[in-house]
């Protein structure tokens, strides 16, 4: 199995990067694509950018130039479902592009994608159930070992958990509470927003190729969301999805 892995954050890539062996390199369309080996996988990783545009065209690359059958898609999101807090992990058992309406044409739902006949793109729940239990098991055994308490006691970090649920991504950075509640409102079991994974699910759902999305509660979408960003995420959301992203690979045969 050759695994495709987008990373929405520099710092992450270079996390999964210190892991790979065998690696070469090649830039191609303002990407630099990393090829090598983790746990005997053939794993392709990018730094995919953010927006939609961004992550699918990069997962099209992966798929189109480096052969690969599989997706994953890891980065940080804002929290909507208030059971949500910082640093929990969240693994998405459905995508949606909440920026897309089109339902203004006759038959055509809220957020249906044009010509293909929907508006979601489940996962399948084998993978969902892998993807948990290698954040669980990372948060059980090595949260601690790879994050210094007093980091995650400056972010009020104390019990992070990992739980499943819909993913809604859209090219705009959510920052207040009433488009949080209009979301809400029309999606159900909406966990968290974000601004790829959605997209990145419609590239493989055309291509017929599993995807993984594992996003990591940076913010809470809130009129507060601009949280320090560039030090939560080298200090604390990089390990996190990393961390449970490697966990998944070296398992990859025992989750079942
Ligand atoms: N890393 C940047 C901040 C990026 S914010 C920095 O250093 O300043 C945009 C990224 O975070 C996107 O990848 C998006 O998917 C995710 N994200 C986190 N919280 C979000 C929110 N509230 N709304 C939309 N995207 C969010």
């Amino acid at each position: 199995m050759k695994i495709g892995i987008l990373g929405a954050m520099e710092e992450e890539i270079h996390l999964f990067g210190d892991k790979m062996t065998g690696c070469s390199s090649e830039t191609r369309g303002q990407r630099k694509y990393i090829s090598g080996q983790l746990f005997g996988h053939d794993i392709h990783l990018v730094f995919s950018r953010w927006g939609k545009v961004a992550a699918s065209s990069t997962a099209t690359t992966l798929i189109e130039r480096y052969g690969v059958d599989y997706l994953i898609f890891t980065g940080v999101a804002g929290g909507v479902d208030p059971q949500l807090n910082i640093g929990d992990i969240v693994v998405a058992d459905n995508l949606i592009q909440h920026d897309m309406d089109v339902s203004f044409l006759p038959q055509m739902k809220e957020f249906e994608i044009p010509l293909l006949g929907r508006a979601d793109f489940p996962v399948a729940r084998k993978e969902v159930e892998k993807a948990i239990m290698a954040a669980e098991n990372w948060l059980g055994q090595d949260l601690t070992k790879q994050v210094a308490a007093e980091t995650l006691a400056q972010f009020a970090i104390t019990a992070p958990k990992v739980t499943c649920g819909t993913i809604a991504s859209g090219d705009q950075f959510v920052s207040s509470i009433a488009k949080v509640q209009q979301l809400r409102e029309k999606i159900p079991n909406l966990c968290c927003v974000e601004m790829e994974g959605a997209a990145v699910a419609q590239v493989a759902y055309e291509y017929g190729i599993p995807c993984l999305v594992l996003r990591t509660i940076s913010d809470k979408a809130d009129d507060d969301a601009i949280i320090d960003f560039p030090r939560f995420i080298s200090s604390v959301a990089a390990f996190f999805t990393c961390g449970s992203v490697l966990r998944l690979l070296e398992g990859w045969g025992s989750y079942t």
